[in-house]
Order: structure tokens, then C-alpha cells, then sequence
């Protein structure tokens, strides 16, 4: 239950602050902050740079593309790489459980082992599950200087797991000993994920359906940490958008960028329309702002297949 005075639940927008966002990454941004206060949720903002390490231009340049076409977020970003304790806890409370154990494979071990028997393609095999204390300080002593990365022990009969998504209905996916931390000491998206979003009150996460095949672990994760866990907490994978050809839209469909396409002309209220109309949210001819949006945002009627962006 929400504590008293605070409003009813959040949304967020995770990007990872690897460049300039491009119209996919902009739409799905414009989805979850409709979605947000389209519900009379706050709406947060966290910079994803655990694997950048500190990028702050990106993440500047993405914050103002953001405020460009009229997305705002309520407080300050929350930076993941300053949450570091709170991620240690987190795994230090399952190694308590006996849910951690150290790997030492290599990409190369991992895709010259057996698959296991009921894994996906590229499933972790279980190499280093059961290994003895000798047999760890073996595995440790040969891979010096690195060290072992950390994975969860998933527990018996928790390798599959489904959850009802807003846009795709029932998705059903499988879970193995999925890293926690790497050998490089980095924390992995997994777990940085489920850890902050509980820790802002997160109660509906909409993001790009790239994603989809992650939420099992984390919903498994947030069950073993005993945190918020759906139906308490809403998901939206959004569909994609694809370029012209028909893959996923990159930097070689052209404009694609606010950058890009103000320099050929077309401004961020040019933008708004173009993804307003992308969603189905538009009348034609009609001039709109994000936030006469909000009003008229109807999930129902969200396109449910990939926007095609037919480019300029
Ligand atoms: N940082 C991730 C990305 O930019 C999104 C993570 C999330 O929304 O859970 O793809
Ligand atoms: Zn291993």
C-alpha cells in the first residue's frame, strides 16, 4: 500500500546513456510518461549507466531531447551508479539464501559446454553450480586476476515464469543462473533494475519490448528479495519501432535523432505530432502538445504491432 500522502504509484524512464536517443527511444519515453500521468502516477527518471560508467554529456543531451518534446519527470534523475550499496545488499541478502554462487566460465566455456537439457539456446549450463570449495579455488586460482562473476542459484522449478503484459497479453519465459555481478565487478541490468525501481516506487514500467524476454528474472528476483512484485506492478512492453527497411531503427535510416532532424528542419513539436500520429492519438491536420495528450490517451487503442518509420 502506497504510505499516506504520497500519490498513487510511479512510472519511470530508464535510458542508458549510450548516445542520442533516437524516435524509437523518444516513443517509448512518450508512452510511459502518458501512461504515467495519464494514471496520476509520478513520473521518475533513471540514467542506466552502470555499464558506461559515467557518460554525463549523453546523458544531458538525452534529458534535454526529452524536455524538447515535453516529457518532465518529477524530482531529479536517479543516477544508477550511485546506488552501488543498495545493489550490494541486495545481493548479499540472496547469498544469505544460499542463492549465489561464483562462475568462472568464460564466454568461450559457456558455448563449448553441453547445453542443459531443458535450457533455452544460450543458457547458462550450470557448469560452476555444484562445484566443492576446492574445486572454486581451483576455477578462482586459474582465472586470476579476474574474478568469478556472480550468478543466481535459481531455484527448483522456478526456471519458467509468466506475467500478463498491458500490450502482449501472457508472456511466458524461461530463467537460468543468470549473472548478478561480473567478473569486472559490474552490476548486472537485472538486478540494478528490480533494486532501484523498487526503491523509487515504481509501480508500472513501460519500456521497449526488446525487454520482454528479461521480465521473468527480474520478477523472479523480486520474489526472491520479497519485493513489489505483478500484479502490484503493472508491465508495458512497447513494440519497437522499425526503419524502412524493415529491421530496427538505427543511425543508417537517416534522421532519426532530434539532432538530425532539427539540422534538416524539422523542430521537437514536428516530432511530437509525427509520434502522436504513430499512436494513434491524432487527428490529421491537427497541431497537438505532450500535454494535451495526456487527456486523450487511451492504452486501448495503443497499436499493438511495430511502427514502421518510413523516414524522410
Ligand atoms: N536502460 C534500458 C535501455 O535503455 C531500459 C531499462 C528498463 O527500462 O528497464 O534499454
Ligand atoms: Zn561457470
Amino acid at each position: 500500500m502506497p504510505a499516506p500522502g504520497l500519490a498513487v504509484g510511479a512510472g519511470r524512464y530508464a535510458p542508458s546513456p549510450s548516445g542520442d536517443l533516437h524516435l524509437g527511444n523518444l516513443r517509448t519515453a512518450l508512452v510511459a510518461w502518458l501512461f504515467a500521468r495519464s494514471s496520476g502516477r509520478r513520473f521518475l527518471m533513471r540514467i542506466e549507466d552502470l555499464d558506461r560508467g559515467r557518460d554525463a554529456g549523453a546523458a544531458a543531451s538525452q534529458l534535454a531531447d526529452l524536455t524538447a518534446i515535453g516529457i518532465d519527470w518529477d524530482g531529479e534523475p536517479v543516477v544508477q551508479t550511485e546506488r552501488a550499496e543498495a545493489h550490494a545488499a541486495a545481493i548479499e541478502r540472496l547469498d544469505s539464501s544460499g542463492l549465489v554462487y561464483e562462475c568462472t566460465c568464460t564466454r568461450k566455456d559457456i558455448l563449448a559446454a553441453p547445453t542443459a537439457p531443458h535450457g533455452p539456446p544460450g543458457a547458462y549450463p550450470g557448469t560452476c553450480r555444484d562445484l566443492s570449495e576446492t574445486e572454486r579455488e581451483v576455477a578462482r586460482a586459474r582465472i586470476a586476476p579476474r574474478l568469478p562473476a556472480l550468478r543466481l542459484r535459481v531455484p527448483a522449478g522456478e526456471s519458467t515464469l509468466s506475467f500478463e503484459d498491458r500490450l502482449l497479453g501472457e508472456v511466458v519465459g524461461d530463467i537460468d543462473d543468470f549473472v548478478l555481478r561480473r567478473g569486472d565487478g559490474t552490476v548486472a541490468y537485472n538486478l540494478a533494475v528490480v533494486v532501484d525501481d523498487d526503491a523509487m516506487g515504481i509501480d508500472q514500467i513501460v519500456r521497449g519490448d526488446d525487454l520482454a524476454p528479461s521480465t521473468p528474472r527480474q520478477i523472479l528476483l523480486q520474489r526472491l528479495l520479497g519485493l513489489r512484485t505483478p500484479p502490484a506492478l503493472e508491465y508495458v512492453h512497447v513494440p519497437l519501432v522499425l526503419g524502412a527497411s524493415g529491421a530496427r531503427l538505427a543511425k543508417r535510416d537517416g534522421a532519426v535523432t532530434l539532432g538530425d532532424l532539427r539540422r534538416e528542419g524539422v523542430s521537437a513539436v514536428d516530432v511530437v505530432q509525427l509520434l502522436a500520429g504513430s499512436l494513434d492519438l491524432l487527428t490529421p491536420g491537427e497541431r497537438i502538445s505532450s500535454t494535451q495528450l495526456v487527456s486523450r490517451f487511451d492504452p486501448t487503442r495503443l497499436p499493438r504491432e511495430p511502427w514502421v518509420y518510413p523516414g524522410r
